[in-house]
């Protein structure tokens, strides 16, 4: 992630072959020598573009809960194709195991075992969610807490068994939020939709019973602006075009030698253009100011803007330390506090009601990296601001959420050394590196209405790498 831009557009078709060696792989000889080599081969993951269908049918529900029977009449209801078992099914599109009354390790066999049994019917891109309750640390009997505990091992287990570009993923539903709360069932659309594709291993945790399904749910943004730092390309250009084509009004900032890719994302998206340094003194300020000045108020926040400057800590630097923590992280705690202060005098607020902060950390913060200490410091700490934000938002309705994304392909990624690359794109359960989209999607997710139950949690976007949880 230089700050230097070239004029040209990093956003990859969704649809394209992502490497040389998946498209070597792809090929009729290729094929042939990947399998008598027992080397990988990527499946090709559909994403929204290739796959309308909002749920792969059929799907099947398991669990006897009432819970279950919630789950399956709101499937119904979006027009999927439901079951309750696997009797009689050559395909399964989606499975959805509802264990959310577990009150004992020996409870899951139950509802899981007759999955084991169809696994090799799950259709390519295939969708695994289990739905149940988070272990709590101590609020109930160990026989719960060791069951609610299980379903973490068994998911990401399982995320490493899927083929062909299938996934396994959980939601946590905290006790006293009923499964049929908004924020459940939309962290369900996302997971079983294509807009996960790059999502495995993972679980999404609901918190609170908030939140308001879409009135139109092909535009759940409508109505909304959306400020995204770091917009001219990369990342921020694929959410600033998500969040667009969900219906949201887009701010765009970057740097000012960001400023032609920026003016022609702009003028594509028919969106703000704001050229700023998010680590100026003073770009706190000029932002409120610029909102004002362009009649904004956001309700959308996307801290996107970041970059790396990698080296070894023994050869570490001020000069590589300190912009890499004051653009990735110091300049959100500052930008934050100025956008949630604006309303205090007398000139209205330039934030929304109820807003939605979404900010870009990474897997280097989660599991760290060599050579990146500054890099990992900083992306732990949005990991580590997401909660705090979260609490300052309650009052007024507001969630903070960030998303952390494994090896994407970017003009960043695009510069690690060729054979360092090919092995970080491959050590993942999909074995092929994420696209621009497969973040932008799920920033796009956590800005929507059904995620307002959704607070202080950072989800990776990695596809299940190796390192770290
Ligand atoms: P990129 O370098 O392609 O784009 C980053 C954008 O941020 C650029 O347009 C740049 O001009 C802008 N920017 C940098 N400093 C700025 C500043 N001071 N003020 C305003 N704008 C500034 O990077 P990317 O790969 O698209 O990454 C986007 C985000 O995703 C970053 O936060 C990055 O850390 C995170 N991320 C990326 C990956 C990956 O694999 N590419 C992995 C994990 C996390």
């Amino acid at each position: 992630m230089s700050t230097s831009h070239q004029s040209k557009s990093s956003q990859p078709k969704s649809s394209a072959p992502t490497d040389p060696y998946t498209r070597f792989v792809r090929s009729g000889p290729g094929a042939a020598i990947a399998t008598r080599l027992g080397l990988p081969r990527p499946a090709k993951l559909p994403r929204r573009d290739d796959r309308r269908e909002a749920v792969l049918g059929p799907v099947v529900v398991l669990g006897a809960s009432a819970g279950a029977d919630q789950i399956a009449a709101h499937l119904l209801d979006q027009g999927a194709d439901v079951r309750r078992r696997f009797d009689g099914l050559r395909t399964v599109g989606s499975v959805v195991a509802v264990m959310d009354e577990l009150a004992n390790p020996a409870d899951s066999a139950e509802i899981l075992l007759p999955l084991a049994g169809a696994m090799r019917s799950l259709a390519r891109g295939g969708r695994i969610v289990t739905i149940s309750r988070p272990a709590t640390g101590g609020d109930q009997s160990a026989a719960i807490e060791a069951a609610r505990g299980g379903v973490e091992g068994f998911v990401r287990s399982l995320g490493h068994e899927v083929r062909g570009g299938a996934t396994a993923n959980g939601i946590l539903v905290a006790d006293g939020v009923a499964l049929d709360a908004p924020s459940v069932l939309g962290a369900l659309r996302f997971l079983l939709s294509a807009r996960s594709a790059f999502v495995d291993g993972q679980f999404v945790t609901v918190s609170t019973a908030e939140g308001s399904l879409p009135a139109d749910p092909a535009r759940p943004l409508a109505g909304r602006t959306a400020l995204v730092t770091g917009a001219a390309r990369g990342i921020g250009a694929a959410i600033a075009r998500t969040l667009a084509a969900d219906g949201a009004r887009v701010v765009l900032l970057d740097v000012t030698a960001a400023g032609t890719d920026l003016a022609r994302l702009a003028n594509e998206l028919r969106g703000i253009p704001i050229q700023l340094d998010v680590t100026a003194a003073d770009a706190p300020a000029r932002l409120v100011e610029q909102c004002r000045a362009h009649d904004v108020v956001l309700d959308i926040v996307v801290h996107n803007a970041g970059i790396t400057r990698d080296k070894m800590f023994a050869n570490m630097t001020a000069d590589r330390w300190d912009p890499v923590i004051a653009v990735n992280i110091s300049s959100q705690i500052a930008i934050n506090e100025a956008l949630l202060a604006s309303g205090e005098g007398t000139a209205p607020s330039v934030l929304g009601a109820e807003p939605r902060f979404v900010s870009l950390a990474s897997t280097s913060g989660i599991a760290g990296n060599r050579g990146q200490t500054n890099y990992a410091s900083s992306k732990a700490g949005v990991v580590a601001l997401m909660p705090a934000l979260a609490r300052s938002l309650e009052a007024v309705g507001g969630t903070a959420n960030a998303v952390a994304p494994g090896f994407i392909e970017t003009e960043m990624t695009a510069r690690i050394p060729p054979l360092q690359r090919e092995i970080a794109r491959r050590a993942n359960s999909l074995q092929q590196g994420g696209l621009p989209q497969d973040v932008a999607e799920t920033v796009a997710f956590l800005a929507g209405p059904d995620a307002g139950g959704i607070r202080g949690e950072t989800l990776r976007v990695c596809g299940q790498n190796l390192v770290g949880k």
